[in-house]
């Protein structure tokens, strides 16, 4: 096509591109190169951001979608998260004492799990002498009844805001969260000097139902990345649903343990015996389902079974 021919606009996009060309190849900009002005003398605008435009015009939701914002309170952030909300919500200023074996928080009602000699005692005391003694704690319930899994790390507690994100990945269908939830856990995890990385990860499974209707395993989706940047080997078949449950949030509290007895099953117990294994999950409300799958691992030989788990849905 003749250029005369073409319409202005695209006359102007062409030579918009040679000027970008141009301008890019030549730190100081020749005068007959410089960016033209409009009518009021501004430099006109060649490279407006697209998504700066449409953050301008599309509101709060299209601003939570586009990359540049942070996902919890969608300002501008060239992390996944921004800084005040990776501060306020996650690492070491967000931390909580929590129970070692079930993430529960403490709120002071710990016992130890053995007494610190005198020797042991911090003096002066620490903000939390028994961490600094390096006692594990253990908060009533597991106390009064020990869990079939050994510990439980989490990243934080599965309240506002941060349940966006796992409400998000899980039926948002954002699989884009689902690195940044396992790049703050591993954060979590590896914040935990005293804590061993398990040998192999295993995703917490869904049924068969359950995956076809989402599509995906969240706890698979965040179990990927954890691995590959923890350094551990991950087998996501390692445990398999027997049957169909409903969601545990679905059942009455004393139908709970019900709902989940003999659902998981462990194909190749030869992959999981004397080791250490790390079940992955996006969230841990009652614990019931975790204890039922850590109970079929050690069934199976497993010498240690730890939650890395997302988010943990505080007590009522
Ligand atoms: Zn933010
Ligand atoms: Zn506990």
């Amino acid at each position: 096509m003749n250029d005369k021919k073409r319409p202005a606009r695209q006359r102007d996009g062409d030579g918009i591109a040679r000027w970008a060309a141009q301008h890019a190849a030549a730190p100081e900009p020749l005068p007959d190169r410089a960016p033209r002005r409009d009518d009021n003398g501004r430099p006109r605008s060649y490279h407006a951001p697209f998504s700066a435009l449409l953050r301008r015009w599309g509101g709060t939701l299209l601003h939570h979608l586009l990359p540049g914002a942070c996902a919890l309170c969608g300002g501008d952030s060239d992390d996944a998260l921004c800084p005040g909300c990776a501060a306020q919500f996650f690492g070491p200023a967000a931390a909580i004492a929590r129970c070692q074996v079930c993430a529960n928080p403490l709120n002071g009602h710990a016992l130890p799990a053995r007494h610190p000699t005198d020797a042991e005692r911090p003096s002066p005391p620490a903000t939390r002498p028994e961490e600094a003694a390096g006692v594990a704690l253990l908060c009533g319930v597991c106390q009064a009844h020990l869990p079939a899994f050994d510990r439980t790390l989490v990243a934080a507690d599965y309240a506002m805001p941060v349940d966006q994100l796992v409400l998000q990945l899980k039926f948002g269908h954002r699989l884009a969260l689902a690195p940044l939830c396992a790049r703050l856990l591993r954060d979590s995890v590896l914040s935990q000097p005293d804590f061993t990385l398990p040998a192999l990860l295993c995703p917490v499974p869904l049924g068969p139902r359950r995956l076809a209707e989402r599509g995906y395993n969240q706890a698979l989706e965040i179990a990927r990345p954890l691995a590959s940047s923890l350094g551990i080997a991950l087998h996501a078949q390692l445990a398999v649903r027997l049957r169909e449950t409903a969601a545990q949030s679905s059942v009455a509290p004393d139908r709970r343990q019900q709902n989940i007895a003999g659902a998981f099953a462990v194909p190749d117990a030869a992959l999981v015996a004397g080791r250490h294994i790390g079940v992955v999950d996006d969230v841990m409300t009652s614990g019931r389902t975790l204890n039922e799958l850590a109970a079929t691992l050690k069934r199976h030989g497993a010498a240690r079974v730890s939650n890395l788990v997302f988010a943990r849905t505080p007590p009522h």
